[in-house]
This record gives C-alpha cells, structure tokens and sequence, in this order.
C-alpha cells in the first residue's frame, strides 16, 4: 500500500483505548496514570476487561464505575457468559445501566482450564450472540463483540467465524472489536469478507503494541493470532535494552497503524495493558494531540 507519512495524517483517526481492573493499590494507581495520561486524547470510549471466567466481577464493575463517574469519557464493561446463569449476567448487566454505564462489550469467555471445551452453562447463555439477545432485553445498552480477522480456533472455517460475527451484529451489537493482528492485509481479507457478507457495523482493529514478544506468543497461541517471524527478528539482541525494545514497539505499531490508516480504517482499538506511553505515542504520530479539536469532538 502507498500509505501516507505520518506528517501528512490528518488528525481525523478516533481512539479507543482498553485497560483491565487493578488487583492492588499500586496497579490501581498506575491504571488512574494511564487514564489520565490518555484522556486528552479524546478516546470514543475506553473498556475495562472481566477476568477469566468472570474472576474480577467486583474489580471490573469498581473499575468501570469510577471511570463512569469520575472521568468524562464514556466506559465501557467487559461481560463474559462463560461458568455463569442467565440470571446471574443479567443482574450484572442491570448493575451496569443503575451505575450509569451505557455500554457492554459482550463476550462468550473461555473455560476456566486452559484447553478445555467450552460448554455453555445449564442455565446459561450458549455463546456470544446468544448474551447479546440478552443484554437487549435487559436495558437498551450499547453492545460491541469481538471479531476474528484470522479466525477463532473453535471456528469450524474462516466463513463460520464470520457467520458467527453476522449472528452477534444481528442481535443487536453496534460494533465489532478485533483480536490483535500483526498483518494489516489479513486485517483488510477479512474486512472484505464481513462485507461480502453484509455486515455493515464498523470492525474497529485492535492493536496491541508488543514489547515482549515471548509472552505474546503464549497468548497469541490461545486467541489464534499468528506472530509473524520478522517480529522475533525486530527483537532479537534487546532484552537488555528495555527502553529500545519500547520504541521498537511503538514503532512496528505505528507503522502497522499508518497502513490499516491508508487502507480507509480511522477508528483504532489499544490493548493498552494498563499503561499509556506506547499508545500515546502511536497516537501522536497518527496525528492525534492532546486537547485538539479533533479530540474535543471525540470527548464531546
Ligand atoms: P463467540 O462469538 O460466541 O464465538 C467463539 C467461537 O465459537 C467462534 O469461532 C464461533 O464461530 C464459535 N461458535 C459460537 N457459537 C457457536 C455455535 N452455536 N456452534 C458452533 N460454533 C459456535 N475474554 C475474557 O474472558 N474477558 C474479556 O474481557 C475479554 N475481552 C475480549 C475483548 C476482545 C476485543 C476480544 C477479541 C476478545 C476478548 N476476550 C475476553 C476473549 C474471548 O472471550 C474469547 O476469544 C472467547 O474464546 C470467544 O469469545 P467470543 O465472544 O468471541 O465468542
């Protein structure tokens, strides 16, 4: 792709940004850094996640009413119907829409033991789009799923997974967010495909700027996410040199940001694991600046 220069962008990107709940007061404080840090941005929303099969029910919903009531910028929480009844999300739901929180990112969640089949509750929703039907009928909230551009490793084929996408969209979610990709074209196949299938709700990628490229491999292997080689290579001899290994990540995000920038995509999700630099920074160089009018009109 013939992708503009950074210089050249014009500030029209919009930005969500995604932290999970502190477990201790220390986290908690640099969760509130990055916040702060990143909420002159202007960010659409920013979205707190719900632990492995709602391990951080308490932590996620504290997280998430403290921004709804102490920050400006709308939150939005994480569900998972994975381990849990109907009646038991739906109260969480409710809890949501009576602490003022208007958006859910509804989620199917993986079994508690890594590797093992996920079964549905007895009582329980059966999958994601499932839970979105739910969550409509509890409050009229804004709901986001999650979407796959190198498919779900449960998916029988790439088609299914996005059948699948088409079923949650069709009940009644606003907007997809991706799993992290490394490879803007597999971003833009699979944009094509939802498409084609007549999916209409934005997919907003997500991206995760990777400075640790061992552990992202653990997680990648889980979600279905390929890692490609260039990136060991990008890394290799800079596990001494933590501040160097930092700007090659900004950089290889940037970079993957100014070609999705290029291919027509203005709406960008950070999986910020709770700190701020690295997402602001890529930001920055997609032409996005603290208190501009771009960013008021996002915050507004
Ligand atoms: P679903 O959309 O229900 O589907 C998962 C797969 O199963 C798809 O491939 C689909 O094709 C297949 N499938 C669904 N229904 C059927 C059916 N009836 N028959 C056959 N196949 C079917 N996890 C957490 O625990 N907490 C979080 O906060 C969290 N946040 C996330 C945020 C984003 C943006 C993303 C991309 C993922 C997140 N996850 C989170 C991970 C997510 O829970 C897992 O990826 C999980 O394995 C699938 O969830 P889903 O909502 O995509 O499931």
């Amino acid at each position: 792709l013939d992708a503009p220069l950074f210089a050249d962008l014009a500030g029209d990107a919009r930005v969500s940004f995604e932290f999970f709940p502190p477990k201790s007061e220390k986290m908690e404080a640099q969760l509130w850094d990055a916040i702060q840090t990143l909420a002159p941005l202007g960010p659409r929303f920013v979205s707190v996640t719900y632990g492995a099969g709602g391990s951080t029910r308490e932590r996620t919903h504290a997280t998430v009413a403290r921004i709804a009531s102490e920050t400006a910028i709308p939150a939005a929480a994480h569900l998972t119907c994975v381990e849990a009844s109907k009646d038991e999300v739906d109260e969480i739901a409710r809890a949501y829409w009576e602490a003022g929180v208007r958006h859910i990112v509804a989620l199917r969640g993986d079994p508690p033991t890594a590797g093992a089949r996920f079964e549905p509750h007895p009582q329980g929703y059966r999958n994601a789009a499932d839970l979105v039907g739910g969550l409509r009928k509890v409050a009229p909230l804004e709901i986001s799923v999650a979407a796959y551009p190198e498919c779900h490793p449960d998916s029988a084929s790439s088609q299914a997974d996005i059948d699948n996408l088409k079923a949650k969209i069709d009940a009644g979610a606003t907007r997809a967010i991706s799993q992290f990709f490394f490879s803007p074209e597999a971003f833009f196949r699979f944009r094509d495909k939802t498409a084609a299938a007549g999916i209409t709700a934005e997919i907003v990628p997500g991206i995760l700027p990777v400075s640790n490229v061992a552990q992202t491999r653990k997680f990648a292997a889980m979600c279905g996410a390929a890692i490609p080689s260039w990136m060991d290579r990008l890394f290799e001899g800079l596990d001494d040199h933590p501040a160097a290994r930092q700007l090659v990540a900004a950089t290889i995000a940037a970079e993957m940001c100014r070609k999705l920038y290029a291919g027509g995509v203005r709406n960008f999700h950070f999986y910020t694991l709770n700190r701020a630099e690295l997402a602001y920074a890529i930001c920055h160089l997609l032409g996005l600046r603290a208190g501009s009018n771009a960013a008021l009109e996002q915050a507004a």
